[in-house]
């Protein structure tokens, strides 16, 4: 229970990793607040059950001033932020001259200037109160590219490269900024992708087995709960100098 009296915020947790990391955080004494659309409920009631403290706000992470309400509300109903996990990110499959210009600005919105405004508003309390995590989700996309991503990929790019800045800004202070960049975990947003491919490849079971194959060595998806014990590590004071770290879990995806 070594994170009792900190209070987590993770963006996007009504539903996959982001669920996954919640739930390991109030595992560990955390007080947190969700953040997410579609199953809110389910999502409050699965972190409740590991006792502390649960809310969650409904600002939608496109919208520079929902951010800011949200971060008003974490200050308000639980003093503050110590733990900011940007986790909220959406994808979109299409060839760049083919690229719907607003699911270029959704993307750029929601996966990489959601992170530069949670992590702006929250710093200031955690420079008070003299401690602070930031952990960004990040992707193996943060680090390498696939055809068809190219928002996506240029958002997770921006995100490894604005964890290194923070991690400077904040490098004489017991704050720290990491990226975590996993490989393919099977959560709603990499089931729509096997949807999207089961056509062609015959069944939803062979779209999965294709999908793996093409770029994790593994072939096992990477869980949510794998994530969750990599953030209660960056959360611990073990990890006190790992700084500006864009840490990949991927099945071996980047060492090819
Ligand atoms: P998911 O679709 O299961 O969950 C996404 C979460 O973000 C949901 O809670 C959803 O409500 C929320 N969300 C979406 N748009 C939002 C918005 N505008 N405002 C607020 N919340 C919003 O996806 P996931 O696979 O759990 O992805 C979580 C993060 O992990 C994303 O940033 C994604 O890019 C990253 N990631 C996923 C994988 C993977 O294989 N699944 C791999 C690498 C990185």
């Amino acid at each position: 229970m070594y994170l009792k009296g900190k209070t987590a915020l993770v963006t996007g947790s009504t539903s996959g990793i982001g669920l996954g990391i919640a739930e390991r955080l109030a595992a560990s004494g955390a007080d947190v607040l969700l953040n997410g659309f579609g199953e809110v409920e389910a999502a409050l009631a699965a972190v409740a059950k590991h006792g502390g403290k649960v809310g969650h706000h409904p600002a939608d992470m496109a919208s520079p001033e929902q951010i800011g309400e949200m971060l008003a509300y974490a200050q308000r109903e639980f003093g503050g932020v110590d733990i900011l996990v940007n986790n909220a990110g959406i994808q979109h499959v299409a060839p760049v001259e083919e690229f719907p210009l607003e699911r270029w600005d959704a993307i750029i919105a929601i996966n990489l200037s959601s992170v530069f405004h949670t992590t702006r508003l929250a710093l200031p309390g955690m420079r008070r109160r003299g401690w602070g995590r930031i952990v960004n989700i990040a992707s193996v996309h943060g680090l390498a590219a696939s055809a068809q991503k190219a928002a996506y990929v240029a958002a997770k790019h921006g995100v490894v490269g604005l964890t290194k800045v923070v991690a400077l800004e904040t490098a004489q202070s017991a704050i720290t900024c990491n990226a975590i960049c996993p490989g393919w975990v099977l959560t709603p947003l990499v089931q729509q992708q096997i949807d999207s491919r089961a056509e062609a490849a015959g069944s939803v079971e062979q779209a999965r087995h294709d999908l793996l194959a093409e770029k994790q060595p593994s072939r096992e998806f990477v869980t949510p709960e794998q994530l969750g014990e990599l953030v209660l590590f960056l959360c611990s004071e073990a990890s006190s100098q790992v700084r500006g770290a864009a840490w990949n879990v991927d099945g071996g995806w980047l060492a090819q």
